[in-house]
């Protein structure tokens, strides 16, 4: 259970914070559900509402925490109740997830809880959540070796003949057996000229003799992600492409060697950018060379051109530098990285030196 000590110290105006969304209300309690209500009070006292699909385990869950637990019932009353609660709290301004909740949703909750004034604290929740725990930091790293396993096994099933959408399959039947509770996100798979785009959605395109193979992919574990990207070659490298590997592979060891706490997400950037652009493949680097992960695939701070804010001990970030060339393929290596005072801990353990399977 962590606290929402650095919101009220924030928002000095605020009486309690109400935690409506799926991801925050995992990232403070630890307890997955699609559906509850998790009200701080600024005197310390939380408060957690669900229903009935979660109601025993939230008992197990909570069971040795200070937090009271509230039944839903199967009615349209429940957030009188909790609105009901608020004014015998005496709690005048809520502080509510402007991040996260819709225009419609906002404008219910202000319609029904008609005495109370919205502080939006949707940013301060985000930006708690940049500075990872131990306990945090501990599950991204455990996804991040998941997703290393899965890669390791995929060097024996990549060959001429299977496909992009087999390996994105195979990817992720690997990081579920291998204990992933999830996946991070939707696995890429590019081949050949299909490499140019960085994003590309896996097609039944079958992987041929001298293609590279590009797959970015992370598993989950405990609502924590993880984020890789390695590219592979089946056969005899196309020579540029081999040459822009070697190329992508330097601005990435040397980013990783060189970041560090203090420097700014632009500083970052360009540690990478710089090497690319004096191999003359600078316009070829279309986006920036990291961000951060967390319980979200893309979270804040990011490794950017125009991002100057700076790297605090204690944030994930990834470092991926990539070149694509329209009609000729592309190359991404992505790393997953901890941040930490006075050095940077790379999670991710998998191979870079070219492979050619
Ligand atoms: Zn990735
Ligand atoms: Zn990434």
């Amino acid at each position: 259970m962590k606290t929402a000590e650095s919101i009220f110290s924030m928002h000095n105006e605020l009486d309690a914070l109400m935690v409506l969304s799926e991801k925050n209300r995992l990232y403070y309690t630890g307890f997955a559900s699609t559906f509850g209500v998790l009200i701080f009070l600024r005197d310390g006292k939380t408060h957690f509402y669900t229903d009935a699909r979660y109601y025993e385990m939230a008992q197990q869950h909570f069971a040795n925490s200070d937090v009271e637990l509230h039944l839903f019932g199967a009615n349209a009353a429940n957030f009188d109740a909790i609105y009901q609660f608020l004014l015998d709290s005496n709690v005048s301004q809520l502080g509510f997830e402007d991040t996260e909740l819709t225009v419609n949703e906002f404008n219910n909750y202000r319609n029904k809880f008609k005495e109370l004034k919205f502080v939006p604290c949707g940013g301060s929740i985000l930006e708690q959540r940049k500075i990872k725990t131990q306990d945090e930091i501990d599950l991204i790293a455990k996804a991040q070796s998941i997703t290393d396993g899965a890669f390791k096994s995929i060097l024996r099933f990549i060959k001429v003949g299977v496909t992009e959408l087999d390996i994105a399959c195979e990817l992720e039947y690997q990081m579920r057996k291998l204990g992933g509770t999830g996946l991070a996100f939707d696995t890429i798979v590019a081949s050949g000229i299909n490499g140019s785009k960085p994003h590309a959605h896996p097609t039944d395109k079958k992987i041929a003799n001298g293609d590279a193979v590009t797959m970015d992919f992370g598993a989950r574990y405990n609502g924590y992600c993880s984020d890789m990207t390695r590219t592979v070659f089946v056969g005899k490298p196309n020579a540029e492409v081999k040459n822009i590997y070697e190329i992508v592979l330097k601005a990435q060891k040397h980013a990783i060697k060189n970041l560090a706490c203090g420097m700014s997400g632009a500083e970052g950037h360009a540690l990478a950018a710089e090497i690319i652009d004096a191999n003359g493949y600078g316009e070829y680097f279309t986006h920036g060379l990291g961000h951060s992960v967390g319980l979200d695939i893309h979270e804040e701070p990011r490794l950017s051109p125009r991002y100057e804010q700076k790297l605090q001990s204690n944030v994930l970030i990834t470092v991926e530098p990539g070149i694509y060339v329209p009609n000729v393929g592309g190359v991404r290596i992505e790393d997953l990285l901890v941040i930490k005072e006075d050095r940077v801990i790379d999670l991710t353990s998998s191979e870079k030196n070219i492979i050619i399977l």
